[in-house]
């Protein structure tokens, strides 16, 4: 297997560093964190430099990319405010992936362009309070009536639903529990649909929200595919995302691990020049030689897993296993991380504190890792 990222791909790369090196400093990584407001001024950046369009097809104006693409996005961005990752995401996944990839033609025609551009965003709804790692016991429904589909329901925890364009919502339009559910893109302006945020330990200025619909009529073209293809069929639409949404959430967890890492190497080394030779650093030296030897198997099992989704092997149990294996390894560098810098990790001023806050909802979201161990034995056969 070939290890070495192409030219394009570097380029790529380099290109995400020169846009968050430009924009993003310290003072504005607090500011975001103090008032909890989507950054519109960052995305709009990233956008004007046509990145959201690094995973448009060319035929739509985009430059074609693959997962490997998305993955280098969110790393590089992770290193410095994991947060844009999610606000990015509103365009990136939850737009042109879902659009890219179950959009009938008429939608991608109306809505690739404008994700390009960044006039508009999308969120991705289905969690509901009862209805989280069993996503396809939504209980949310939809109704045909009079020349529209009228939704009713709520959910939860969904980003960015509030300052979204539109929800892709799933919502139930037959009984059965995996063939009955629609995936409706909900105009946010419709009477009856609105949004409360949720506050959260980390990623603030995601705008995380609880959705409310009450008898919002939608129209039967924006059902994701359209009415003949989409109609029921929103469960396989959803299962088609998948590996790509778990394997950019690991690479989020890439560049949060490694930013960790280089903030405990550089305290290392100062401390170890403060200090008197016979002082005994070797705990540290170890905290440090783990994470470096931790962070690099996540790379390994991260990009080759990616590899082989761009080749169309469907990875399922890589997928898995990365997602697993990346969140829960972060958390252990993470934390390590935190012995290294003694009280120094402890103040608001570092950005291991909040790496360590935020890690932990990587053990959550896109499926929990008890959900990735189940899928992992399911390819077993256990
Ligand atoms: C910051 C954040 C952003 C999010 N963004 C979105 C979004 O944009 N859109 C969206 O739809 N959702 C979103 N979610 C929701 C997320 O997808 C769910 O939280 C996740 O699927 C888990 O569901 P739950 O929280 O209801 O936990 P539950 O499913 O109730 O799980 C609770 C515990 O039980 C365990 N458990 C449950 N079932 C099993 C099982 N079968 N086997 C073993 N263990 C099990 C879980 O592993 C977990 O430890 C977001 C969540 C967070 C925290």
């Amino acid at each position: 297997m070939d290890f070495n990222f192409t030219d394009k791909q570097n380029a790529l790369r380099d290109k995400v560093r020169g846009y968050v090196d430009t924009n993003i400093t310290p003072a504005l990584v607090r500011e975001i964190e103090e008032k909890d407001e989507f950054p519109h001024d960052l995305v709009k950046k990233f956008c004007d430099l046509g990145l959201a369009k690094v995973n448009i097809p060319e035929a739509y104006g985009g430059l074609g990319g693959d997962i490997m693409d998305l993955m280098i996005v969110f790393e590089e961005v992770a290193k410095k405010l994991p947060v844009l990752c999610w606000n990015l995401g509103n365009i990136l996944l939850y737009g042109n992936e879902i659009i890219g990839v179950n959009g009938n033609q008429e939608q991608k025609d109306e809505f690739l362009p404008k994700l390009a551009r960044g006039e508009i965003m999308f969120s991705f709804a289905i969690t509901e309070p009862n209805a989280g790692s069993d996503a396809a016991s939504i209980k949310t429904r939809a109704f045909f009536d009079n020349g529209h589909y009228v939704i009713n329901g709520g959910k939860m925890f969904i980003t960015g639903a509030g300052v979204s364009t539109y929800a892709v919502t799933f919502a139930r339009t037959a009984e059965s529990k995996y063939n009955g559910i629609t995936s409706f893109i909900v105009d946010k302006s419709l009477e009856g649909f609105s949004t409360r945020s949720i506050k959260k330990l980390g990623f603030h200025g995601s705008n995380t929200c609880e959705i409310v619909y009450d008898n919002v009529r939608v129209l039967p073209r924006f059902i994701l595919g359209g009415e003949e293809k989409g109609l029921n069929n929103g469960w396989k639409q959803e299962m088609k995302l998948l590996n790509q949404e778990r394997l950019v959430l690991s690479s989020m967890t890439l560049g949060m691990a490694q930013a960790s890492f280089d903030e405990a190497l550089k305290f290392a080394r100062e401390k170890m020049q403060r200090t008197s030779p016979s002082t005994d650093v070797q705990s540290i030296q170890h905290d440090i030689a783990e994470m470096a030897s931790e962070l690099e198997a996540m790379k390994v099992l991260a990009y080759s897993t990616a590899w082989k989704e761009a080749q169309g092997l469907d990875p399922v149990r890589e997928t898995s296993m990365t997602k697993y294996f990346c969140a829960e390894t972060a958390k252990h560098i993470i934390m390590k991380g935190m012995n290294v810098l003694g009280a120094s990790g402890a103040s608001m001023d570092c950005d291991m504190q909040r790496n360590l806050r935020e890690i932990l909802i990587f053990s959550i979201g896109g499926g929990t890792s008890q959900i990735q161990k189940n899928i992992i034995c399911k390819t077993f056969g256990l």
